[in-house]
């Protein structure tokens, strides 16, 4: 009798899988077969996570040019189906696969040294109205609650509002993105910036030069994705 009871509160307790809509048991809400289909990032550049051929290696933007961020971690390649599920977690309220996605990665990444606070990319107020939340907080927010690391939204502001990036090759993201952030408290040594795409790196170098500047020591970039663009440092 007991165990029947406890049975049937086990399967009133299984969620459905965001992907195959089955009933699954796992704490995720991807179930176990649907996530060994996700193209998970491999071998990648020890600094910027560019997907690479061979393993500990550095990607040859990163051997030219320092970025100003130390590490990145991400959990995937951006592909099908990641690339199906961020764009409407991002625009269209669907936060349930963004936060999906970021459980996955904080699984998969291995953050050696926790940093003093998380910072999600910040967006402009008139962006935010327009599209009702920021998907960096989202993130973020769950990042600070997997791993108890305070989240700090009142360091770094967005004060221009700037095209979208999507459309932009490197030069014009980095002509587009010049003086739009700025940083308006001294950050602590180590922060964590946190963002859904790194797509060619340009805002994560230009937002790690600012905290730089304004004495960090560290910066580390938490993202879900990385494409498979070179870096444009
Ligand atoms: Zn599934
Ligand atoms: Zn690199």
């Amino acid at each position: 009798m007991l165990r029947s009871f406890k049975n049937s509160c086990l399967f009133f307790n299984h969620k459905r899988c965001l992907l195959c809509q089955l009933k699954h048991k796992g704490k995720q809400r991807i179930c176990k077969p649907c996530q060994q289909t996700l193209p998970w990032l491999k071998a990648q550049c020890l600094r910027c996570a560019l997907p690479l051929r061979s393993e500990n290696n550095l990607c040859p933007a990163c051997l030219r040019k320092t970025p100003y961020f130390d590490r990145v971690y991400c959990g995937f390649t951006y592909s099908f189906p990641i690339d199906a599920l961020i764009p409407p977690g991002k625009f269209n309220n669907r936060t349930d696969y963004l936060e999906a996605i970021c459980e996955l990665t904080i699984a998969s990444v291995c953050i050696s040294e926790k940093p003093d606070c998380l910072i999600p990319v910040p967006m402009h107020p008139r962006k935010i109205l327009s599209r009702e939340y920021n998907h960096a907080w989202i993130l973020a927010r769950k990042l600070s609650q997997t791993l108890d690391i305070p989240l700090r939204n009142d360091l770094l502001i967005k004060s221009m509002h700037t095209a979208d990036q999507r459309d932009l090759n490197a030069v014009k993201r980095r002509q587009n993105l010049r003086n739009s952030f700025s940083c308006t408290k001294t950050p602590p040594l180590h922060v964590m910036l946190v963002d859904d795409v790194i797509t060619t790196g340009t805002t994560a170098n230009m937002i790690s030069k600012i905290l730089r500047q304004a004495g960090c020591k560290r910066v580390d970039i938490f993202a879900l994705a990385r494409t498979d663009k070179p870096s444009s440092k």
